[in-house]
């Protein structure tokens, strides 16, 4: 395909995003050429642009949220038809060779690449992807609705398998990831106690919209000990906070790519086999695993929207904790 696209890209870490326009990129012999119909903005994203993430390839269209129709495939990209709805996660490639890859932990894959960040990703009206990083999407959900699903659902997807069988789980942050993930917990019979910034009503209560059994302040303690608890918002002295909450034997699993220090605290805190861990990117078979499970939640997504050129607005929305849900670009005019 000949042409010329829109895209908002990165010149420099700490500068807004700029439209330019850019031809339209050529598949190499696996990729796929996708036509993008909306990217949603993750947290990531912001980390990207502010520059706290420190190796993006630069100029850089961002996002990793893809939702696309195949519009043209490289010779060797097979099994993905033209035409067909896929959806682009934040793994864009892994080796397939290396220890990790060879051993189901490909998210650590010592050669990954990853999408919006050292790949262009889907601020743009059009992407490459490598055809096995795609994955066709669940039917029933609108573009914008089904672009969260491909990061905030799927890494709250693979914290959650990282939390274990937990009955009492706590979400700190409740944003993207936290409003898909308690669907899932509910779905699962789980009790969902939710954390925000302790002056945040509004999210509180949304919180509890979605079934949340307790949500109150991250300075808060809960009304009973918690089995474990997931860390969205990028806060290091949330880490001492959480691990006061959660019972003997559990689990605090840190689910941002960048959190700020964590403060020293007391051996106590962590005793009696209390585990802290983070959770690192995300492998296929977590894509595959979740958007099978989505529908049958049925998780629904809460969005807002902006058009691609108001890709700055969104982010800034984003850093300022305005968006109730997730902040979605719309791409193509009708998704
Ligand atoms: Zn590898
Ligand atoms: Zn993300």
């Amino acid at each position: 395909m000949e042409g010329s696209m829109r895209a908002m890209v990165l010149r420099e870490p700490g500068q807004p995003l700029r439209e330019e326009s850019w031809p339209i990129p050529r598949p190499g012999p696996e990729e796929l050429l996708l036509r993008v119909h909306a990217c949603a903005v993750c947290r990531t994203d912001l980390h990207v642009v502010d520059g706290e993430l420190t190796r993006p390839k630069l100029p850089l269209v961002p996002g990793h949220e893809i939702v696309a129709t195949v519009a043209e495939a490289g010779p060797e990209a097979r099994g993905i038809e033209v035409g067909t709805r896929v959806g682009v996660p934040w793994l864009g490639w892994s080796c397939g060779y290396c220890r990790f890859c060879v051993s189901g932990r490909e998210n650590l894959c010592d050669f990954g690449r990853f999408t919006g960040y050292q790949v262009d990703g889907g601020y743009a009206e059009y992407t490459l992807a490598h055809h096995r990083f795609c994955f066709p999407l669940p039917e029933g959900y609108p573009d914008v609705h089904a672009a969260p699903l491909m990061c905030a659902g799927l890494i709250g997807f693979r914290c959650l398998r990282m939390a274990g069988d937990a009955p009492r789980l706590g979400l700190y942050g409740f944003g993207a990831a936290a409003h898909v993930l308690i669907q899932v917990a509910r779905h699962q019979a789980r009790r969902v106690y939710a954390f925000t910034r302790s002056a945040d009503a509004a999210g509180q209560r949304f919180a509890r919209e979605l079934g949340a059994t307790w949500a109150g302040g991250s300075d808060e303690v809960p009304p009973e000990p918690l089995d474990a608890a997931i860390l969205f918002a990028p806060v290091g002295a949330l880490v001492p906070a959480a691990l006061r909450a959660v019972d003997k034997g559990g689990v605090v699993v840190c689910g941002g790519i960048h959190m700020s220090d964590i403060p020293t605290f007391s051996y106590d805190l962590l005793w009696e086999e209390r585990v802290v861990r983070s959770v690192a990117n995300l492998t296929r078979a977590d894509a595959r695993d979740f958007l099978a499970l989505a529908p049958q939640v049925p998780v629904r997504t809460e969005v807002q929207v902006f058009p691609l050129a108001q890709a700055n607005e969104a982010l800034a929305a984003l850093r300022e904790g305005r968006v109730r849900g997730a902040a979605v670009l719309r791409v193509l005019e009708d998704a």
